[in-house]
Order: C-alpha cells, then structure tokens, then sequence
C-alpha cells in the first residue's frame, strides 16, 4: 500500500510502466498464436474483481500490472487468434496500443477545433481518404463513431431532416400525419432495425425486401413496395442497401436501387460496416465503387483496417447536409467553422468525443495504405480457399457463394442439432470459434476471416477436425435404399 499525493507518476514510474508495457504487449504476441480462443473462464477470479473493494491507499505499478497479466488477460477471448474466425472481428494492427497511449496523454476533446486542432485535421484527412475510395466529392464530409451502428444511426437521422419534408428540427415526429417508411432487405444488419427503434421510426415502418438467390435485395420488389406504401398514404423516405451482408458477404444491386432511389427522391444510405472498404481489393473494386452512389455511407475501419475498438465511419455526400441535422448553436460552444478545422460537435450527436482518427491516421501512416491492401487481399483469398476446399468435400457443400470473407457451409448430413453440437465441441476444444448461421431456414456453420495472422494451415486444421468430428454428429441417417 502506498499513500499518492498526485494523481500523476513521477519519472521513474513512467519508465517502469513503460517497460511493463512493453513486456506485456510481448508476452501477449507470444502467446496469441497457439493460446485458445475462448477462456476457460475462471469464475472465482472473476467474482473477487467484482466484489473485492477497492483500495483505499491504491497499489504500486508491479502490483497493477500483475493483476492485470495474472486476472484479466488468461479471463480475456483472443480475438487475436488466427483461429478466431466468428463474426467480423480482427486483431489490431501493431502500432495500435502505442497511438492508444498517446491519444489519451493528448486527451484532444474533438468537440471543436480550438479543444483539438491537429486532430480535427486528422480526423478529416482519415474522413476524406474513405471518402476518396468511393469518389466522394470535395464537398463531402462525415465523422468518425463508435461503428457501424452508429454511423447508420447518425445517416438515417441526417435522412429524416432532410426527407421528411416539413422542419423535422422543430416538430420531430410528432407532427408526422403519415408514416414515414425505411427499406432494407431481410438480410441486412440488426443495427439498421435497430437504429429505425432508436429514432422512433418504429420496426412496423421498416420494410424488409425479399433477397435474390444471390441474397441481394430484389430492386423489382424495393420498387413495388414503395408504391404499395404511397397508395396506402405513407411516405418513404429511406433506403439502407447492404454493402457485404453480415451473413453472407451479399453486396446489394446499388446502381439498379441508386435509380429508383434518384426517381423517388429518397436517401440511399449503404450500410458498409463490413464489406463497403473491401473497395480496396483489385477484384471487388468495380462492385463496390458503385456504394459512391449513395448520400452516405456506413464503414468500419475497426474491422477491414484492423483499427483497435473503436472506430467506425460514416462519410456523406454532402457535408453540409450532416451539418445542417446536428448543429446546435449555443452561447457557450461559440465556435465559428474554419475553413481548414472541423468542429466535429456539429456533425453527430457527441459534444466531448476522443480522438478516434489517430489510430486509424498513424496506422496508414506507418505502414502504408498498400499494406492494407495486401492484408486484405489476403482474407479474400484465404476465404476462397475456404470455399474451395469445402466444394471439393463430398460430405459438405457452400450454403452461399463466398463474396467477401464470410464463407457459409455446411455438412449435408447434419441436420441443425447436429451443427450445434459440433460448433459447441469446436470451441469448448478450444480449436477454433466459428459461428452458427441460418439462410432461408437452413442451418450451418459461418467462418469468417478478418484476421491477417490467418494462414492456410489454420484453415487446413480446422476443416479437418471437422470433418473428422462431424461423422459422429450425423443425425440424418439416408435411407435411400441403397443399404
Ligand atoms: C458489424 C456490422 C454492423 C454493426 O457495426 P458495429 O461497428 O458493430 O456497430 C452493421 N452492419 C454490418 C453489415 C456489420 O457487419
């Protein structure tokens, strides 16, 4: 125990949470490549760190960090694993942790620019770049969030300022005599419905197309929606296409939903989280290019840019329209825009917000914008190998085509409970975590790659365990005739 006079350390201590640092982030390198996914949670460390009080006099820095390698990182999933291959999550990059730290000594309040010049510029460099990936005009702007979902939140709130057709500033919704109307297909994001709730525009007004085989929204059945809802006296007023479907990596028909959206006069929003920044890649370029059509966009450079939590992105056509649904003017936030700063308060909901670009500005800093590019041209090619192996299989078959990362497969003798039981014995042996996954009503196994230490031998490993281990899962026994 130790009484502190400051809250501050001194320079020695500096030096030597420092070099714990240091040791930590090594040890950590060392053991993500063969340590297991998931924890074997240890409940009684666990239940101490919740019940135990604090310390009135605090602990040294030997003391600190000990607790931290000793309770909290063997209680923590590796998402670092190159066997973590569930949901659309990745390890950050490696300089990630060093930007971590100096965001907070810089402590930069990315309000308004007087409270953060440079990073009001970095933040607007990192909103341009993403920007300039779709073609986005010099006009364009957007801000950085927490993710996706936020991001969509903040575009389809921007989309009822600017759609609903009376001052939404002023009335809210309250003064809504009809309805207004989002669509999105029935394969798109949680998020989006949930965003819809968040705003009030409620899930009875949320209408979800029907997919193509292909999973993509159907832009004949989007088009014959939004006629049915203006017979009936409501009005559309938003469309969320999906580019990269959580599920299957499905990027929607945007140019066919771009027009109708253009003939309609409704904002197109593109919900991108996961697939919009594949536009880096070569071969999905030309597809996803096509997302430039849209008044906004939803990315996250915390999954395809390997950007430590949190940080996701939602970049408009015009800038002005954000600006004009989050500006608030108040005597004592007199801020007056400049034309080379950003006062970032007037473009989202936060007032007090970190300094979220950083990591993502100095990670393209260091290691260049190209080798994100190869990192991932990576996953893309070692999903379609995952896909190549799983066709080359007689016992399993591809419940999708693999657009992106995501690959959905699946064992033809194996019915749901047997898919569960395998996934559960999958983890609980620590081999790998995957993810289940349900298309049209038929259940089977999601793997998706956002890791760049993902080699082919993981991949190899974990389709052989499976194979191997799905014959005793077989619930589905043929009877055919043939035996
Ligand atoms: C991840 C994801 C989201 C949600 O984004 P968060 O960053 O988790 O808030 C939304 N849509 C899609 C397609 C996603 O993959």
């Amino acid at each position: 125990m130790m009484r502190r006079s400051t809250l501050n350390l001194d320079p020695d201590e500096i030096g030597q949470a420092g070099q714990l640092l240091t040791d930590l982030l090594q040890d950590y390198e060392r053991l993500v490549p063969g340590h297991g996914v998931l924890p074997r949670v240890d409940r009684t460390a666990l239940t101490a760190l919740l019940n135990d009080p604090f310390p009135e006099q605090g602990t040294s820095i030997d003391q600190l960090f000990g607790y931290i390698n000793d309770k909290i990182i063997p209680n923590s999933t590796t998402i670092a694993s190159p066997r973590f291959l569930a949901y659309v999550l990745g390890p950050p990059n490696g300089i990630a942790p060093f930007m971590e730290a100096i965001a907070a000594t810089l402590n930069q309040n990315c309000n308004f620019s007087q409270l953060s010049p440079s990073a009001s510029v970095i933040e607007r460099k990192v909103i341009s770049w993403l920007g300039g990936l779709f073609g986005y005009p010099e006009d364009s702007g957007g801000i950085i969030t927490s993710g996706g979902s936020m991001a969509s939140l903040i575009a389809i709130s921007t989309a009822l300022h600017d759609k609903a057709g009376f001052d939404f500033r002023r009335q809210g919704l309250q003064a809504l005599k009809r309805p207004l109307v989002l669509y999105t297909s029935s394969e798109s994001h949680k998020a989006i419905e949930k965003d819809a709730t968040i705003l009030g525009v409620g899930v009875d007004n949320v209408r979800k197309i029907p997919v193509d085989a292909q999973y993509r929204m159907r832009p004949d059945l989007l088009k014959s929606a939004i006629e049915e809802d203006k017979r009936a006296g409501r009005q559309p007023f938003c469309v969320v296409a999906s580019a990269g479907t959580v599920n299957t990596g499905a990027v929607d028909p945007i140019n066919d939903i771009a027009d109708i959206c253009d003939q309609e006069g409704l904002w197109l929003h593109i919900d991108g989280a996961y697939g919009a920044l594949f536009v880096l890649s070569e071969s999905k370029r030309d597809m996803l290019s096509t997302c430039g059509r849209a008044d906004s966009i939803a990315l996250d450079p915390h999954k395809a840019l390997f950007a430590p939590l949190e940080a996701g992105c939602l970049i408009v056509r015009r800038r002005e329209t954000l600006r004009q649904a989050f500006t608030i003017y108040s005597s004592y936030l007199n801020a007056d825009e400049d034309p080379l700063m950003v006062n970032y308060m007037d473009y989202g909901p936060q007032l007090s917000r970190g300094f979220k670009a950083f990591k993502v500005w100095a990670s393209l800093q260091l290691f260049g914008t190209q080798a994100f590019v190869d990192a991932i041209e990576r996953t893309l090619a070692l999903a379609a190998y995952w896909g190549e192996l799983v066709k080359a299989e007689p016992s399993m078959e591809l419940m999708a085509s693999v657009n992106l990362t995501a690959v959905c497969f699946r064992f033809k003798d194996l019915d749901e409970e047997g898919h569960k039981q395998l996934l559960a014995k999958l983890i609980d042996e620590g081999v790998a975590l995957l993810g289940p996954v349900s298309l049209n009503g038929v259940t089977g196994i999601r793997a998706c790659i956002t890791n760049y230490r993902t080699e082919k031998s993981d991949i190899d490993l974990v389709l052989d365990w499976l194979k191997t281990q799905s014959r005793f899962f077989v619930t589905n026994i043929k009877t055919n005739g043939s035996t």
